[in-house]
């Protein structure tokens, strides 16, 4: 099978499980697991931060981040199509009591101006605007990479009305990756960052949160505990995501490249509607104009043919690259996608 419905569908490498079997644990939620406490220096150091916090998913990084800058009856501004909006479950109003305000980005990127626009005024019957968040790259945006431009200027909007700034970065290492730009140069305009361990870095379990300032990391240290995501001897995790670390952020160039073959591949089948020019990571979202066939035929067929995509809604469809997509295997996909979706 050719997997492309996500690159969380990676399984840990030869290397990488020897890693975890070496790993060297203690109890964390003493503070005395060292691969745990050399994974949070290590995460913080690469992002120009002082302070991370491994915890089991992207989602409680966020949540955590959320929880920790905001007061419940507060509102949090957030690009609609946000994993923060679609994916987690609610757990903004849920865990935190908070409103989020849905901002329509282009392709997941808002402009300053809109941010701005969004920021309640401070009168005594407005609810007050706690936090921004942005996700870099976007997921459902096609994996666009926030131009750093754009996250200055919004920084400014924040920084003049006193407003913080987190910043969803699970595949924030992909934008690294194609843009070359040092991870703490967007790191530097947000108060909080959550990194992912578990998706084309290719480790089984974990994130971070990242921040420089200790007392909202001791913070989150105790609500991830009341989240239930406090871990005893998570060093044999964290060494998968040390290893992820060291060997796989490199690579991901190679993701890149396969998710802008695959793009072209498709732009050939004419019943795909695909821009190849907004494929800028390891995302492909791409449309096809099918009469006969429902989404969930066409991805039956292309199952059956050795080929795992995701249908999104609509006509609309999303293939990911990852570590254990060779570019062979790109080659064999497109030929896949060209036989199935021929008239
Ligand atoms: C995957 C993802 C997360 C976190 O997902 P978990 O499954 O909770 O680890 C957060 N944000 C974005 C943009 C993601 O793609």
């Amino acid at each position: 099978m050719i997997d492309l419905r996500s690159d969380t569908v990676t399984v840990p490498t030869d290397g990488m499980r020897k890693a975890m079997a070496r790993a060297e644990v203690g109890d964390d939620v003493y503070g005395e697991d060292p691969t745990v406490n050399r994974l949070q220096d290590m995460a913080a150091a690469l992002l120009g931060k002082r302070f991370a916090l491994f915890v089991p998913s992207g989602t409680m990084a966020n949540q955590l981040a959320i929880r920790c800058q905001t007061q419940p009856g507060q509102e949090v501004i957030v690009e609609s199509t946000a994993h923060i909006v679609r994916y987690e479950q609610g757990a903004a109003g849920a865990l935190a009591g908070v409103q989020l305000h849905w901002v329509p980005g282009e392709r997941g990127v808002m402009t300053a101006e809109q941010v701005e626009a969004a920021i309640r005024p401070k009168d005594p019957y407005s609810i007050p605007t706690a936090l921004i968040c942005l996700e870099n790259t976007h997921n459902s945006g096609g994996g666009t990479i926030y131009p750093l431009s754009t996250i200055e200027k919004i920084r400014a909007v924040a920084v003049k009305h006193g407003i913080p700034m987190h910043l969803d970065g699970a595949r924030l290492l992909n934008a690294v990756a194609a843009t070359t730009l040092p991870a703490a140069s967007y790191a530097q305009h947000f108060e909080t960052v959550s990194l992912c361990l578990s998706k084309g870095l290719g480790a089984p379990v974990g994130s971070l949160l990242i921040s420089s300032e200790q007392g909202l990391i001791e913070r989150a240290r105790r609500y991830r505990r009341m989240y239930g995501g406090a871990m005893r001897q998570a060093g044999i995790l964290a060494a998968a995501g040390i290893y992820a670390l060291e060997h796989h952020v490199a690579r991901l160039k190679e993701d890149h490249d396969h998710a802008k073959k695959l793009a072209r591949l498709l732009q050939q089948i004419p019943a795909v509607r695909i821009s190849p020019q907004h494929v800028e990571t390891n995302i492909v979202i791409f449309d096809v104009e099918d009469q006969r066939r429902t989404p969930a035929e066409i991805v039956a067929a292309l199952r059956g043919q050795g080929v795992l995509i995701n249908a999104i809604g609509g006509r609309r469809y999303r293939a990911v690259t990852h570590l254990n997509i060779s570019a062979k295997q790109i080659d064999e996909a497109g030929a896949v996608f060209a036989r199935v979706l021929a008239p």
